[in-house]
């Protein structure tokens, strides 16, 4: 059997923070003096190599030009390791997660993302159990193959789809759901793999998408959403998609002012992508009057995407610059597992 090895990234986010002594603030400090917190990673029968941000981040301040250079990493060092962990702040981790399914088309490697909700010098941090977990779930073969082949995220015990994920809690260790999905593994004695839940790896190449496009917005609705506001939105110069998000199985008003604001940006070209304020559940276009409307004048339906993976899809099919008819088809079709479609 050979040695595993992992490469693992540090991006920044509250595992790697320390405590300003003056300010109080928590602030990302330098990713040698991470390592020397966990003495435990020394024991790891694992070829172990890091590489960390020279500017760490806290994640609310992730973009775009961040995952680009998360998947150029990848590219990179693809072929050197059998998995790899990034290290990420929990604000936006969902995102990332959802942005690198996207962006790594044909992954045959397990990409373990996890954090933590207390710094790794804080005696009760989460942090540990975390990191330790997510590395040996990124290390895992059985002959010599890896078990996980896709972007996960590793939280409190539990490995998700990345794709699947929100956070849902800022102050509980367990700050992860994955509403509409499955959990890929759950950590207790032994690492339990839900196998038939797993993608299954791809044969083919690895193909690193770096392209995205997020001349995109959100449109929440709520009941008094004003047609002046609607308008500035769907008018907004340059915008190419709008995500628009509706109330239950996919409902929105079907006042006349509303609809017809809607066609005329889809008839302008503008792509407008039905997604859920629930967190379980679908869109069904059609199941209520308030949706058929949706449906007839060309709303793309996210089935039962979440919103962090909506924005990633959005981004990343509009990256591929195709047009709008083959953009709406990519939408509607499961690409990395991120939906399911019911017929
Ligand atoms: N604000 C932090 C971040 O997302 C929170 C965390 O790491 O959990 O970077």
């Amino acid at each position: 059997m050979k040695k595993p090895s992992v490469l693992l990234i540090y991006t920044g986010g509250t595992i790697g923070m320390m405590q300003d002594p003056r300010s109080g603030e928590l602030k990302p400090f330098n990713f040698k003096a991470l390592s020397k917190q966990i003495p435990e990673l020394e024991k790891f029968d694992i070829n172990l190599s890091s590489i960390s941000f020279a500017k760490p981040i806290d994640s609310s301040n992730m973009h775009p030009g961040v995952w680009v250079e998360l998947a150029t990493i990848i590219k990179h060092n693809y072929k050197l390791y059998d998995g790899f962990v990034i290290l990420h702040g929990s604000d936006t981790m969902a995102y990332t997660a959802s942005a690198l399914s996207f962006m790594l088309e044909n992954l045959a490697k397990p990409l373990v993302l996890t954090g933590s909700q207390l710094p790794i010098g804080i005696i009760r941090t989460d942090g540990k159990e975390n990191l330790i977990t997510a590395i040996e779930i990124a290390a895992s073969l059985i002959k010599n193959k890896p078990i996980v082949t896709e972007v996960c995220v590793y939280f409190e015990y539990k490995l998700y789809r990345g794709n699947r994920t929100y956070k849902y809690n800022s102050a509980h260790f367990d700050a992860f759901k994955s509403p509409n999905y499955p959990a890929l593994a759950e950590a207790g004695v032994d690492i339990k793999y839900n196998t038939a839940a797993l993608l299954k790896p791809s044969k083919k190449q690895l193909i690193v998408h770096t392209h995205l496009d997020n001349d995109i917005a959100v449109l929440k609705l709520f009941p008094g959403l004003s047609k002046k506001i609607t308008l500035a939105i769907l008018n907004t110069e340059g915008i190419k998609a709008v995500i628009l998000e509706t109330y239950g199985a996919g409902n929105a008003s079907t006042e006349e002012w509303f609809t017809s604001a809607l066609k005329q940006a889809i008839d302008k070209g503008i792509i407008i992508y039905n997604v859920t304020q629930c967190a379980e559940g679908r869109v069904i276009q059609g199941m209520y009057e308030t949706s058929s409307l949706l449906k007839k004048i060309g709303v793309v339906s996210g089935f039962d995407i979440t919103f962090e993976s909506a924005i990633a899809k959005l981004m990343f099919v509009l990256g591929k610059k195709l047009s709008v008819a083959k953009s709406k088809v990519l939408l509607e079709t499961d690409l990395r597992g991120e939906i399911t479609i019911q017929n």
